[in-house]
């Protein structure tokens, strides 16, 4: 696209017209001679460069009228542009519509499963409440049984004890109390034992639970 430059005067800001007398400084610079005349009183140096001015020469310029068609073929082509443009921020416009419309739904489909998820994690509260108890009631059973065990060495301690004492009073019939040796010794007592199977099958229960 071609472009128009105009160009003023550094000192004044005014344009430099073809029926104004122009004037160069020995830097190149390009004045009204009238405000050069009139800087000279206060300053003899370039109002852009600082140079000395030196001597002025008179510039002439050979000026052509404007060319209204290409002008007009410019100024079509602004046109066009400005169009493409329009086109483009019509379409950036209907994405931003689009993507505002998306957060809308999302924001709707998140509203809707906040209470969902909040009665969730209620729920994982209560279980975790419930598992924390029941493993606390799973230790006490743990304990009692335990103890069972502990009473029921005690007692098989002393049942040994005393059959000891009875197998000693009676060595003529050391065959039957073999027998009885036998069966007693490494076994537990059958009350205890039961006790002790009871407490077993309901800590295996709540285990499962
Ligand atoms: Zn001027
Ligand atoms: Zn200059």
């Amino acid at each position: 696209m071609t472009t128009f430059a105009r160009f003023n005067c550094a000192i004044c800001l005014g344009w430099l017209e073809d029926d104004q007398t122009i004037v160069a400084t020995h830097c190149g610079h390009v004045f009204h001679e009238a405000c050069v005349d009139a800087g000279l009183r206060t300053s003899s140096r370039c109002a852009c460069c600082r140079e000395v001015i030196g001597d002025l020469h008179r510039l002439h310029f050979s000026s052509a009228p404007f060319n209204r068609t290409d002008l007009q073929d410019d100024l079509d082509r602004a046109y066009k542009t400005i169009d493409k443009l329009q086109v483009e921020k019509d379409e950036a416009e209907a994405q931003i519509r689009s993507v505002v419309g998306q957060i809308g739904e999302l924001n709707k489909a998140i509203d809707q499963f906040l209470p969902i998820y909040n009665s969730f994690q209620e729920q994982l509260a209560q279980t975790r409440q419930t598992v924390d108890s029941m493993k606390g009631r799973l230790l006490d059973q743990e304990k009692l049984l335990k103890k069972i065990q502990h009473l029921e060495t005690i007692v098989r301690d002393r049942h040994d004890i005393r059959e000891s004492k009875e197998n000693d009073g009676n060595q003529r019939e050391i065959g039957n109390h073999q027998d009885d040796r036998a069966r007693h010794s490494g076994h537990e007592h059958k009350d205890f034992k039961s006790v002790r199977e009871m407490w077993e099958k309901r800590l295996n229960h709540t285990g499962e639970s």
